[in-house]
């Protein structure tokens, strides 16, 4: 895998930092475990993986894709690291991904975008696009990342891989630096459902380090997974969300789902319309519960505590050096969700912005939980199209937000998700999005694996 990240990553750009020699070190350590006759750490031991750029890790640097962290290196490794670590999975570097995890296309990287490795000239989605194309090119089987409106299944999805944001609060937030504290949830990411089952079960769990850590069992995914490859669906009642499914989007994507829907029937799943209509109002929401966290979240970033400080030159006072570093760390889209979420979150507009926002939310779960009195999971599209070509929606973040329209529902509700290949749309990736309710996890994985 290291041979392959020298061999494409020059024209990719998955990776931030490559650490050849910790992956080989990790690996001969599982070697020499092997060789005496132990008992593996986990079945995952030996097979290397790429790090999303948003876990600390204190034998390598830790961006989030921002210059204010450029140089910085934490010092303790974040709860998932560890959880890697201890499982003999050696990690290969870190992945690019949009600053602080805000985007839909990597673009938003103070170190420049990923490609898709499908067509260099278009995005891998984002946030997560580092992940997602170190997975399609090959140069690692197993990849994190983190989901806080459709940052693991929207890559995957325009990538061809697979990707699944757990129920929130399974996967410990801790060392996982914030976007949106409610939203954010770490997760797998895998060529196939078995990969990506193997390695949520090595990463989820409670951690009493994360005050949003759920102290449940972990749901058998692994088990689902190897269910579900039998490719029987007989029982299983699977909803097509009216509302997440327009004439707008683009018709191979409209293909693709009716084909994927005549699938799963042919399987044997029961497949009905379900109405959520709540769900049109999920971008509104969270395009103002997200800023409004964000704005709260990324005042840590205050020039004294971590990284990058501009200004410190004797002439200028602490709130100068401060303003000039912020200025200068973060890049348009963090500012713009910095001063939308200050705004939202000030006197005299918090009942208007914000506590509409948190009410649209609350009906959002229970449109979900309506739902799901009548099926056992829910599927959509994951994205409206297919990978959109670099620069297409840069400088219009109205269109880049509406790319998200199907994913964000989940993320407002807590509940996990998945997106699998769902075959090609004019030679690009589509992705089949299926839902769940939360800690029902393993079904994700059960239909999953039937269809994929
Ligand atoms: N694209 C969404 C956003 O920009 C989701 C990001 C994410 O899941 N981290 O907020």
């Amino acid at each position: 895998h290291l041979d392959r990240i020298a061999e494409v990553d020059g024209g990719l750009h998955a990776f931030l930092h490559v650490a050849g020699d910790e992956a080989l070190a990790a690996a001969a350590v599982v070697d020499a475990a092997r060789a005496a006759g132990e008992a593996p750490a986990s079945g995952l031991a030996g097979v290397p993986l790429a790090l999303k750029d948003v876990f600390t890790t204190t034998d390598m640097p830790t961006t989030a894709g921002s210059k204010m962290l450029q140089g910085w290196t934490s010092p303790y490794d974040a709860t998932v690291t560890s959880r890697l670590r201890a499982a003999g999975i050696p990690l290969l570097g870190k992945t690019n991904m949009d600053e602080f995890a805000m985007g839909s296309s990597t673009e938003n990287s103070a170190y420049g975008p990923t490609r898709n490795p499908w067509d260099t000239t278009r995005v891998p989605g984002g946030s997560g696009g580092g992940s997602a194309a170190a997975l399609a090119s090959f140069q690692a089987p197993l990849a994190i990342g983190t989901d806080t409106g459709g940052s693991i299944r929207q890559p995957a999805a325009v990538t061809g891989t697979v990707g699944c944001k757990p129920t929130y609060g399974t996967v410990s937030r801790y060392g996982l630096i914030a976007c949106a504290s409610s939203l954010d949830q770490g997760g797998p990411c895998g060529r196939t459902v078995l990969d990506t089952a193997l390695l949520h079960e090595v990463i989820a769990g409670h951690d009493p380090r994360d005050s949003t850590s759920v102290d449940a069992p972990v749901p058998a995914v692994v088990a689902a997974a190897r269910a579900g490859a039998s490719g029987d669906l007989k029982g299983v009642k699977v909803g097509v969300v009216k509302e997440l499914h327009s004439d707008a989007y683009q018709p191979g994507v409209i293909s693709s789902f009716d084909a994927a829907v005549a699938q799963l029937t042919e399987l044997g799943a029961e497949v009905v319309e379900v109405s959520c209509p709540s769900f049109v109002h999920a971008l509104a929401s969270y395009y103002l519960i997200l800023p409004s966290e964000v704005s709260s979240n990324l005042a840590r970033f205050d020039a004294m505590r971590y990284g990058l400080r501009v200004g410190d030159d004797g002439t200028h006072s602490a709130e100068q050096v401060m303003a000039m570093t912020r200025a200068a760390g973060f890049g348009p889209e963090v500012k713009r969700r910095i001063m939308i979420g200050t705004y939202a979150l000030s006197a005299g507009y918090y009942d208007a912005y914000y506590g509409q926002a948190l009410k649209v939310r609350t009906l959002i779960a229970r449109d979900f939980d309506k739902a799901y009195e009548s099926v056992d999971v829910l599927v959509s599209p994951t994205t409206p199209s297919t990978a959109f070509l670099l620069g297409e929606k840069v400088d219009d973040p109205i269109a880049m937000y509406l790319y998200d329209l199907c994913t964000l529902p989940t993320n407002l509700a807590g509940h996990p998700a998945m997106s699998v290949p769902s075959g090609l749309a004019d030679g690009l990736p589509v992705g089949l999005q299926i839902m769940a309710p939360a800690l029902a996890d393993d079904r994700l994985y059960r239909v999953g694996a039937a269809y994929e």
